[in-house]
Order: structure tokens, then sequence, then C-alpha cells
């Protein structure tokens, strides 16, 4: 009744999920360890070790989380947040509202500061902002998928230092795909995504944090420990972190040569980042980052080409996703479905204010190459004739090999 798994293999150019290395999918076939086995242990520390080098740390902390990218947003925030604290996050899209919502489950005093979909702040409106609000931690979105903008981080992650406040960014979409320089930008504590551009399957996310974090951490293990005591005064009691599956503090020791029994290692999930970090670094980090760039490139001229339009500033575009206006009284669902019946193509559409507004195609990792962006520009424009829109047959790929040609 159950036929044997036999999946379709799609194109994949979405935000996420986005197609798997053959490798990493070869890496998640190979067997089970026990997870204190010494041959796996050197596994988990070998991935530690090039995590620090995609995050571009010299932080000794850098770990994946065994969840999707949210728990590892969620593991930052509650392990650091104390009830009462005031947390600022602007907020430039979708995942800047899912920062404030885990914040303010974990008790944190949220101040947001927004800009219009589309446009990222000017760094020293951040700024302003904290000065004013005077926060323990600041919070924000590197890449925001949702509108397919880039915030610039460094002037704002300075700030933070000089004012002795916390700096964590939510760097999902853009590990991999282009640089987050935690330490350079001083980020605090980086979140990373393993189903965007490390083209990994979803299921982990890869942390870092540096010793400032970790002080937190550790003074609020103090707490616990003096708990046991019954020595503390009640109040004390509210600064415990509240998760057991995300404390920081207990996946330290797990991570560390102590290896005290926290979880059970996703053992196949790590094999795949492991081999994704792998493929990463033999690219070079810089290589793969032009890469994105070339492909972006190519992507936006032919849409471009085409006649359709760009959404969002064009000066603070993030090269991993492209976001284009659907045109007036066009059904962008339906396009998108007829994109994945008839050619086994993905896109993805947007969320809340831009909802039935703007496509987007991602263009990350594995899914980011030149038979991808070629499909993609040629089965959009024939859907398109499809739907009555006026486009400029043909244009659209001859622009996109026009790039290749040039640059490649
Ligand atoms: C995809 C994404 C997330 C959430 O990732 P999940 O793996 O779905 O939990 C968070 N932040 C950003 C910027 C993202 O692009």
């Amino acid at each position: 009744m159950y036929k044997e798994l036999n999946t379709s293999v799609c194109t994949l150019m979405t935000p996420g999920p986005v197609e798997v290395e053959p490798r990493v999918l070869r890496a998640m076939c190979t067997s089970i360890l026990g997870q204190f086995d010494p041959e796996f242990t050197e596994l988990m520390n070998q991935t530690m070790e090039m995590l620090r080098t995609v995050f571009q740390t010299k932080n000794h902390w850098a770990f994946p989380i065994d969840g999707t990218s949210r728990a590892g947003i969620e593991a930052v925030l509650c392990s650091i947040i104390e009830p009462g604290d005031r947390v600022l996050i602007p907020i430039y899209g979708r995942f800047g509202h899912l920062l404030t919502e885990i914040a303010e489950r974990y008790g944190a005093d949220v101040a947001n500061i927004e800009t219009d979909w589309g446009q990222v702040f000017d760094p020293q409106v951040v700024i302003q902002e904290i000065r004013k609000v005077k926060p323990k931690i600041v919070a924000m979105v590197h890449g925001e998928t949702s509108t397919g903008c880039m915030q610039p981080l460094k002037e704002i992650g300075e700030a933070c230092r000089e004012l002795d406040i916390l700096f964590v960014v939510d760097a999902v979409a853009t590990i991999g795909g282009t640089a987050v320089k935690v330490d350079e930008w001083k980020i605090d504590a980086a979140i990373g995504g393993t189903q965007k551009c490390l083209s990994v399957p979803s299921g982990m996310a890869p942390i870092t944090f540096n010793s400032r974090v970790e002080a937190v951490l550790l003074q609020r293990k103090k707490i616990e420990r003096g708990l046991t005591d019954a020595s503390e005064p009640q109040n004390q009691q509210a600064r415990l972190i509240r998760s057991n599956y995300f404390d920081l503090s207990q996946l330290m020791d797990y991570w560390s040569p102590v290896r005290l029994n926290h979880h059970t290692e996703a053992t196949s999930m790590l094999y795949a980042l492991r081999e994704g970090l792998r493929i990463v670094l033999e690219e070079g980090l810089e290589a793969r980052f032009i890469r994105h760039k070339l492909h972006e490139k190519a992507l936006v001229q032919g849409i471009q080409a085409m006649g359709l339009k760009i959404y969002g500033d064009p000066n603070c575009k993030l090269p991993v996703v492209t976001s284009i206006t659907i045109p007036d009284g066009i059904d962008g669902e339906s396009v998108r479905r007829m994109l994945l019946q008839d050619f086994q193509i993905e896109i993805a559409s947007s969320f809340g204010p831009l909802k039935g507004k703007i496509w987007r195609i991602g263009s990350m990792g594995y899914s980011c190459r030149k038979k991808n962006v070629l499909h993609v520009l040629g089965a959009l424009e024939a859907v398109l004739i499809r739907h009555k829109v006026k486009v400029c047959a043909g244009d659209a790929v001859q622009a996109a090999l026009d790039i290749y040609q040039k640059e490649e």
C-alpha cells in the first residue's frame, strides 16, 4: 500500500531548503558510531574546528545545536536572557519578529525599531537607539531571507563592544554564502543554518560564541549550584536557564573533553554537516562568495532582461536571495505552481506585507550553479508567457549567458 520512497529530483531555488551536495547525502548513509566512541568524538572536534573557520572566528565555542536554525537562535537567547533584561531588536523583515518572539518568551523586556521592508538600517540609527535604550543585548538578522536584504553589522558590533552590550546575530541565511566575520564585526554570538548556503539538510544549527557570552553562562551556572545549597535568596531562582535542551552551559560540557552526557548526538546529521563544511573549505570561503556573486549577477541580469523588476533597495541586496516584484494582475501562486508541476522547479513566495507581492529566488550553496540559474530563467519566462505576461521573450537566458561568457 505504501510504496518505497522515490522522491522527485527537484531544482530547489528557494531560500531554503536547497539542494544537498551529493557528497553530503552519501556521508549520511555511513554507519552509526556510538556518541562517545573516540572515532566519533574526533569527528565532533573536527566539526568544531571547521565551524570556527567558516564563522571567521578564534572563539573556542563553535558547535551545532540539534534542531533547525531557530533551535540555535533559541539556545543562544534563552541561555543569555534573564527575565527583565532589556533586549534591543531592530526589525527589517520577518526574522526580526522571530527574534523578538523568542526573546519575549524568555522574559526579555524587548525594545524594537522597525524600518520598511526592502530596506535595512543606517547603522547610525541603530547605534543612536542603543544609546537611548541601553540594552544588555542587541539581536539582529544579518541576511533577511523574507525580503532579500542584508544589514551591515560592523559599526553596530563595534558600538556594542564599546558599550559592553552583547551582540547576537542571526546569520542563518548568510553563513557559507557571503562573509560573516564574527571576530572582525565584534559579534558575541552568531547562529548559522545548514539548509541554506551550506547545502546540508535542515536539522542542525551551527552556533559560535565568545568568552563574553561564556562569562554570562558560567555566572548563571554558579547560581544554579548556589541554589542546590538552598542558601541563595528566592529571586535567584528566576535567573536559572529555563531550558534543559538548549542550556548552552550544559552543551559546553558535552562539546568539551568532559563529554558530560546531554542529548544523543544526531549522528547522521553530524556526518552531513562535517562533509558540508569540508566542501566549503575545499572550495575556499572567498572563492565560494565570488561564485555566489557571479550566479546572482547572471540571475539578476536575466530577470531584468525579461522585463521584471527586482524588489528592494539594490544597495543592501542579499547576494543569495533575489526578490522579484510580481507583475500587476498576476497570480504569483499560480506561477509557482506551474513552475513546480511542469518544470520541477521551486521558487518561494513571501510573508506578511509582501505576501502575493514578490517571488523570492534563492541561489544558495549547491543550488547556486549555472544549470539552475539558466533553468529557472528559461522556465519562468515560459510560465509567464503562459500567464499572458508581456516578457521580452528569449532575452533572459541570453543576458545570463552573456554574464557567464564574460566572467566565468
Ligand atoms: C531560514 C531562516 C531561519 C529559520 O530557520 P529554520 O531552520 O526554519 O528554523 C531563521 N533566520 C533566517 C534569517 C532564516 O533565513
